[in-house]
């Protein structure tokens, strides 16, 4: 198996739990695939009047809870089994965080970099015109997710919309606030890390003043990830981006880092800080390590060096199943991904929730609802793995496939 695979891994993962279960073989094997799965090439009018193909999918893993949502991907390395592999941890994530939802995810093989404004709005009106066969308020709901942003979902509502002839917000979520967005939802992801990562240092007695903390990635999940460890008195001692990194072991001034990111787009040659590669940071030895990039960062090949105490995984699958076995062996406490970053699809739940009812809540209900939501299924999470004496990700995944199944099962197998 190709250790870097992403769908190879989730279905490794998958296996992994639903040996715990009891369900039918026809029921195990039914949610091991996507449900459907849309591949859509479209042309795009570049600036200079050239025509450009670009590669895009989007992927329904189980509608079996609810309408599907996940966020979409514009990045140059996206295949169809990255879309697939994100859009069934985005079934277990949303069943373990309680939510009526199933899961999905898509994505354009672009580098929305290379890109000028007009050329990316172009690109995402095509591709959201081209997946409307699929996507609806009330049947598959989108979201921001790599290389994606609110404008960018501003776009899909207003294309989608358009289409209608009326106004539906309800139909993306991760909108501007001034078109329908919830107060919160931006920072949701991040701030979701931080209370699981509270909770897991409660939970093995590390004190929360001046632990040290790295981040890999400083988009919207790393960014904001890190601006919350720093509010809660942490020490964000390194963070890296696709470009570099920075390191102070005193900790970094994460407002003036990324008052510097806004206008740079890079936190590399950050003032008062060393400079740090992505294999460094991830081998450092800190309380907490996030990484908040990209798949398969923590592999069988690197595992071995991680030092951390507490790894929270503020990405989706940054940790292969070969190197969970060594983290665990080494009694690293690892958050798994669907439910470190459960918080994003939380507030996008709460969102969509106020879109349709087009009545909308102040941040702080938002944020209690988030933390509830976080602290809540960290609790299962923790209870299942001591009480089955498995891995939380194992355990987990075990929650999350078992209210899937048993919702299956009392829906009944159609016709
Ligand atoms: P983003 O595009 O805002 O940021 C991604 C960051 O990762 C950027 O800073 C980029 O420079 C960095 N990066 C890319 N490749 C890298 C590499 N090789 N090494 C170091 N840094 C690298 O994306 P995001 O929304 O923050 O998503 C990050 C991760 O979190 C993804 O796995 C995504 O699926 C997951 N996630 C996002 C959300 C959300 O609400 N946005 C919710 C749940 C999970």
């Amino acid at each position: 198996m190709a250790e870097n695979n992403a769908y190879q891994n989730a279905l490794a993962q998958y296996d992994k739990a639903v040996a715990h279960l009891k369900l039918k073989r026809g029921i195990a094997e039914y949610l091991r695939y996507p449900k459907r799965e849309l591949t859509v090439n479209f042309p795009v009018k570049l600036d200079g009047g050239d025509v450009k193909i670009f590669t895009g999918y989007r992927v329904h893993h189980s509608t079996t809870l609810g309408p599907t949502k996940g966020g979409i991907r514009f990045h140059h390395d996206v295949t169809l089994d990255e879309v697939r592999a994100l859009a069934m941890w985005m079934t277990w994530k949303c069943s373990l965080m309680g939510l009526p939802y199933g899961g999905a995810k898509g994505g354009v093989i672009v580098d929305p970099k290379t890109l000028s404004a007009n050329e990316l709005e172009t690109l995402t009106r095509r591709y959201a015109t081209e997946i409307s066969i699929l996507m609806n308020p009330k049947g598959d709901v989108p979201a921001p997710d790599v290389g994606t942003t609110p404008q960018i979902m501003a776009w899909i509502m207003d294309t989608y919309s358009m289409h209608q002839g009326f106004s539906l917000p309800a139909v993306v979520t991760g909108k501007p606030v001034e078109i329908g967005g919830s107060l919160g939802r931006i920072e949701a992801t991040g701030r979701g890390v931080m209370f699981a990562a509270r909770e897991a240092m409660k939970q093995i007695n590390l004190p929360i003043e001046n632990a040290t903390v790295a981040v890999q990635g400083f988009g919207n999940v790393g960014s904001i990830a890190a601006r919350a460890a720093h509010e809660m008195e942490m020490k964000v001692v390194a963070v890296t981006d696709v470009s570099g990194g920075v390191y102070n072991p005193n900790g970094l001034d994460i407002p003036a880092l990324i008052g510097r990111f806004n206008d740079n787009r890079s936190v590399v040659g950050f003032p008062s800080a060393d400079s740090i590669s992505n294999d460094e940071l991830l081998a450092l030895k800190v309380d907490v390590l996030i990484p908040a990039a990209l798949e398969n960062q923590i592999t069988s090949a690197n595992a071995s060096a991680v030092k951390c105490r507490v790894l929270a995984e503020g990405a989706n699958g940054p940790t292969t199943p070969e190197a969970d076995d060594i983290l665990n062996d080494k009694g690293i406490f690892i958050i798994p991904d669907i439910l470190c970053n459960g918080g994003g699809v939380v507030v996008s739940y709460l969102e969509w929730v106020q879109d349709l009812q087009s009545f909308f809540w102040e941040e702080d209900e938002i944020n209690k609802q988030l933390e509830r939501h976080v602290v809540n299924a960290f609790k299962r999470v923790l209870g299942e793995a001591q009480q089955r004496n498995i891995d939380n990700r194992t355990a987990a995944q075990v929650l999350a496939i078992r209210r899937v199944a048993e919702a299956l099962m009392i829906r009944g197998i159609y016709p």
